[in-house]
């Protein structure tokens, strides 16, 4: 279905077997296109909202017959599909981010590819059901990973729901958003009940309306947040740990570096901003930057800032917060004295420690001259090696029975 289109993941996979489609990229296609012929709908069908397409494989076989939007929270996907559209002569792809306001787009027919995540399924659910009320919806999943959570978010946003037949492992579901919005209101209703709620703390600072307003309707609430010691750590959908602070990072919030000295100190993969936000208490006068490759996340670090009052005096948070593939968008002229980094050992549904050792590797070149990588990680990862090759001297800092904190520089 994809016909002469050709496709590569981005960032290379290191295992080059792995392809940058599935049977459920397949499948979806082949039932979308069955659908416009037997309803005869093709030819009034022009708009399409493609949803998480990881490498874009959805969107570019798509893009010479439609107008086609790529809506996703990555990235790496808006970097893929791009890389991918222009190796196959494609130029008219219209990319949004899931933080961008998606309200002007008119799509005809949304094609959906649900992620692992549950509360970013819902939260894409509930703006598609709220921006785009009476639409069909058709939903591209391997069985394997059709779960409880999945049914339910599907069954609680959508109208019509109609399973498909399975092939090659995969299904497409079909339906419709309803005809109305029921989400507008909920959000000021709950809203103006949390600020209520907060009656002990300071008032004049409702940080919740640092939430952009077009992306409320996605959210459920009241907004949760995650609380350790005096952080407090407001959940946006599809950002890294959302029920709980990561273990990990509680490990080396429990053994932070010292940072008092740090003019400039980077937090590599920042999701909630926690690292920062620590770093941050400790150092007022540091220049921080976070960055991570999700727009949630980053719009998830600006709100912990604001929850936590880490503001200068014009109420700015005092850090910059980039979306960003590793460090690549880190101003050319800084060079950090500390690097904090969790990093990821998953890429979608797949495990891999291949973005850590890039980290490590960017991270290096962008150190100053005594500057120091600080790395939270799982023992059995064994980083410390791959750390060693990089750098000059490598330092276990701290270990418990699941992690190793290493410490490394180039001095
Ligand atoms: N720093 C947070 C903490 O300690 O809780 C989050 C750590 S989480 C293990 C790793 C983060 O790296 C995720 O937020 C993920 O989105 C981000 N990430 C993954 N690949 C990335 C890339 N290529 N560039 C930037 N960030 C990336």
């Amino acid at each position: 279905p994809f016909g002469n289109v050709t496709l590569q993941r981005y960032p290379a996979a290191h295992d080059q077997s792995l392809r940058a489609w599935c049977s459920a990229d397949e499948l979806l296609l082949q039932r979308f296109y069955q659908s416009t012929e037997t309803k005869g709908s093709g030819s009034s069908l022009q708009n399409l909202l493609i949803v998480n397409d990881e490498f874009g494989a959805l969107s570019v076989a798509l893009a010479n017959q439609f107008n086609v939007t790529h809506w996703s929270d990555s990235l790496l996907s808006q970097k893929a599909t791009e890389r991918n559209a222009a190796n196959n002569s494609v130029s008219s792809i219209c990319y949004y981010s899931s933080t961008d306001n998606i309200a002007e787009l008119i799509p005809d027919a949304i094609l959906i590819r649900p992620t692992k995540n549950i509360s970013y399924l819902q939260y894409q659910l509930a703006m598609l059901s709220h921006y785009f009320p009476d639409t069909a919806v058709y939903c591209g999943i391997m069985q394997k990973f059709i779960t409880t959570g999945v049914k339910a978010a599907i069954n609680q946003y959508l109208t019509r729901v109609e399973p498909g037949m399975g092939e090659k492992k995969a299904r497409v579901i079909s339906a419709r958003t309803p005809d109305e919005s029921h989400y507008t209101d909920a959000f000021n209703q709950v809203n103006n009940k949390q600020n209520d709620s907060e009656a002990g703390e300071d008032l004049s600072h409702h940080w919740l309306d640092n939430i952009p307003a077009h992306i409320q309707p996605g959210l459920a609430m009241p907004l949760k947040y995650i609380n350790y010691k005096s952080l407090k750590m407001p959940v946006l959908p599809n950002v890294f740990s959302s029920g709980s602070l990561d273990i990990g990072a509680r490990f080396l919030l429990d053994n932070f570096p010292n940072v008092s000295s740090a003019e400039h100190i980077a937090d590599l993969g920042c999701g909630n901003g926690v690292l920062s936000a620590a770093a941050a208490l400790q150092n007022s006068q540091a220049n921080l930057y976070g960055f991570d490759e999700s727009y949630l996340a980053i719009a998830s670090a600006k709100l912990t800032f604001h929850a936590n009052r880490i503001v200068n005096k014009q109420g700015n948070i005092r850090a910059q917060f980039t979306v960003s593939n590793m460090l690549s968008h880190a101003q050319d002229a800084v060079k950090f004295d500390i690097i904090l980094c969790n990093p990821p050992f998953h890429q979608e549904r797949r495990v891999t420690t291949d973005t850590a050792k890039l980290m490590f590797r960017q991270a290096r070149s962008k150190l100053s001259s005594n500057g120091r990588l600080w790395v939270i990680a799982n023992r059995h990862l064994g980083y410390y090696r791959d750390l060693a090759k990089q750098f000059h001297r490598v330092e276990t800092v701290s270990s418990n029975a699941k992690f190793s904190i290493f410490c490394a520089e180039n001095s």
